[in-house]
């Protein structure tokens, strides 16, 4: 089928064995392994990467186990303050929102974003606007709440502590997605609520091109999890496509530099998902263990969280 590709994660970090029993891994895997059906079915029947990636992010900002959409982090305030982004490799064209509420779906806003403005990026009040405008679904606080997102926020709620989703040894899922179509097209998509108890309007690397999304037919198309604050210093996704397209490295030895070499240092803990323009997946991380899925042009679904 055209080395038609594509890989989910659901987020990355330390994931202690003890913490994960049948049950509860079932539960993470049968979200990611939805995830991948969606947009496998979207590529499958001759679709965009670019639709394949929304299909799979919504799937997985619906299913409450991951930080995205519906289970997103609170904030410090008590709100949900969610981040996304989307990026097609054919055109270049790109576009993100950052801090918005109330959105049932941030991918798809981000999508709009790219399609229906002249602008990339877009945040906050602005963002709802643009959503109210272009009739996305909206849903009221109450359709984000997950209570151990809830107790989690408990945890730090009065303090300056925030919490990575990442840190705390339990939960996970910032959201992501990386396909290949039939058409040799390539995509990528990421969403998040970022962290529990941030405030000031805090925004790490999800929403931004470059950090934590890039797609260029040209070499690759990236989404990436982890810690947002080095991930956005160390610009990893585009850093990935530079090594491949300046020193012509694989998508493989470019991923390995990127993630083993260059974020330890930075203490960047995390990952990544990634395809490249023959349909090559490589999913890689530092840590533990990262939420992911993916299928081949055979279709088969594979799902895993440790190493
Ligand atoms: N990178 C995300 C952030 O810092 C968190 C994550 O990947 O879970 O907002």
């Amino acid at each position: 089928m055209n080395n038609i590709s594509i890989a989910v994660h659901g987020g990355a970090g330390t994931i202690p064995h003890a913490d994960m029993t049948p049950a509860k891994e079932k539960q993470y895997r049968d979200g990611l392994e939805l995830a991948v059906r969606r947009g496998y079915a979207v590529l499958a029947s001759g679709g965009t990467a670019l639709d394949a990636v929304q299909a799979a992010v919504i799937a997985l900002e619906d299913c409450q186990h991951f930080n995205a959409g519906k289970g997103a982090v609170f904030t410090a305030d008590g709100t949900h303050e969610l981040d996304a982004s989307v990026m097609c490799g054919r055109t270049r064209g790109a576009g993100a929102v950052a801090g918005v509420r109330n959105v049932k779906n941030p991918i798809v806003l981000a999508r709009r974003i790219k399609d229906n403005s002249p602008h990339v990026l877009l945040s906050g009040r602005g963002a709802f606007e643009f959503a109210y405008q272009q009739k996305l679904e909206l849903e009221d606080d109450a359709y984000f709440f997950d209570q151990f997102r809830y107790d989690q926020w408990q945890q730090t709620k009065g303090t300056d502590v925030y919490l990575l989703d990442h840190s705390d040894g339990k939960k996970f899922g910032t959201v992501g997605a990386v396909a290949r179509d039939a058409h040799g097209d390539l995509a990528a998509a990421t969403s998040t609520g970022g962290m529990t108890n941030k405030k000031f309007g805090r925004i790490g690397d999800s929403p931004i091109i470059g950090s934590g999304t890039y797609a260029n037919n040209s070499t690759c198309a990236i989404s990436c999890t982890g810690h947002g604050e080095p991930f956005l210093r160390a610009v990893v996704a585009h850093d990935v496509h530079c090594l491949m397209d300046y020193k012509g490295l694989s998508l493989a030895e470019a991923v390995r530099i990127v993630v083993h070499e260059k974020l330890p240092p930075m203490d960047g803990d995390g990952g990544l998902i990634a395809v490249d323009h023959d349909g090559n997946l490589v999913l890689d991380f530092n840590c533990s263990g990262m939420y992911r899925g993916h299928a081949l042009a055979d279709g088969v679904v594979h799902s895993a969280i440790f190493k």
